[in-house]
């Protein structure tokens, strides 16, 4: 079933959460609608289920305009973040509580119901009540749920933000298999960018209510088109430096009062011929500790080491900017020490600060 939302917008009073917001979703495909809380992901979703009603625009699942349909007639499955199982009931008795209210025959039901507990790993737990039952074992019951009314669309609401970081990595993994064996169109709301970028097709950013980008994970990360695209995707963030950008001897120096940089290359040139406020970006893994003070491009002082465990962030100093840049642990970096560092030019981004667009990869979305 694809997806197609059209100009949507949504207000509570003189709260606009949503506003014109155009997408489309392929069938069987698994979209990730990302962005800081607050941001309208949960209004866009319930608008999806029915639970919400458009202040503006439409909403089709395939050719069907389904604005005025009731959330039980649209046909689809939805997984929370709370997995809303009752609690008095069994597993059996929640799973099949879907089908009961559609007066789906018994032997049906326990013939979908034991498919779709067989399929999420939980067989033979249908005689326990959720209160025996492990977080990731309540929320196998919950996508159980969801998968017993064969769904042609399926709605995540932050469906692992209880379990803890172990549980989470397995069940993400298991849900976009799952997902991708029954090819069930799928929308995800989630905050956290490693879900969205591990999960899905195409994620949709979505800033203060509306469609700052649409893309697969790679072309978000390598060719983000704006900067809050820049800002918000890749942990850790991308630098980001209001520079200017001038000719030296066929290359590109790029400075501000604390930095100054020269990029060889095709990508900085393209600085060069911008008119206007420019920003550089660059991601902290394109950015390397150099092995002696003459290879770098860049010099200041490590404020802060944090290990992550296979790398060491560094936070390092040059008059008024911070960077942070990612170092190999061997090297036993501590705060107090002076680097050098070498710049990946072919990485840079440059945005027009004003219009907080790249310069690279255009204005379309
Ligand atoms: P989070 O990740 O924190 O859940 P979100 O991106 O899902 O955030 P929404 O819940 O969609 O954000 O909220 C978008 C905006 O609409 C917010 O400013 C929120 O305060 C407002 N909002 C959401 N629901 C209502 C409501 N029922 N009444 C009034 N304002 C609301």
């Amino acid at each position: 079933m694809d997806i197609r939302l059209e100009n949507l917008g949504k207000s509570f009073g003189n709260v606009v959460a949503v506003e014109g917001l155009d997408l489309q979703v392929g069938d069987g495909e698994f979209v990730a609608f990302l962005g800081p809380s607050g941001c309208g992901k949960t209004t866009t979703l319930l608008m999806l289920a029915g639970i919400y009603k458009p202040s503006t625009g439409e909403i089709y699942f395939g050719e069907r305009l389904v604005n005025q349909i009731a959330p039980k007639d649209r046909n689809i499955g939805m997984v929370f973040q709370s997995y809303a199982l009752y609690p008095h009931m069994t597993v059996f008795d929640n799973m099949s509580y879907p089908l009961k209210l559609k007066g789906v025959a018994k032997e049906e039901q326990q013939r979908r119901v034991q498919e779709a507990a067989d399929t999420m790993g939980i067989g033979q737990l249908l005689k326990r009540r959720p209160g025996e039952l492990s977080g990731g074992q309540q929320q196998r019951v919950a996508l159980g749920r969801a998968l017993v009314k064969e769904p042609d669309v399926l709605l995540f609401d932050e469906p692992l933000s209880n379990l803890d970081a172990r549980l989470r990595l397995t069940m993400r993994g298991e849900i976009r298999q799952l997902q991708q064996r029954l090819g069930i169109t799928s929308i995800y709301v989630t905050h956290d960018q490693v879900e969205a970028m591990t999960m899905a097709d195409r994620i949709a950013v979505i800033h203060e209510g509306r469609l700052e980008a649409f893309g697969t994970p790679e072309d978000l990360y390598e060719r983000p088109r704006t900067l809050f695209i820049a800002g918000f995707v890749g942990n850790p963030p991308m630098n980001l430096f209001d520079v200017e950008a001038q000719a030296a001897n066929g290359d590109v120096r790029l400075a501000n009062e604390s930095l100054q940089l020269t990029l060889a290359r095709e990508r900085a040139a393209l600085a060069l011929q911008h008119n206007g406020p420019l920003t550089l970006g660059l991601r902290p893994e394109d950015i390397l500790v150099a092995d002696n003070a003459q290879d770098g491009a860049l010099h200041g002082q490590i404020s802060i080491v944090e290990p992550l465990g296979r790398d060491d962030m560094l936070e390092v100093v040059i008059g008024q900017e911070r960077l942070l840049v990612l170092a190999d642990p061997a090297l036993r970096l501590s705060a107090g020490e002076n680097v050098a560092l070498t710049v990946n030019a072919e990485k840079a981004h440059f945005f027009d600060r004003r219009t907080r667009q790249s310069i690279l990869w255009g204005q379309e979305k």
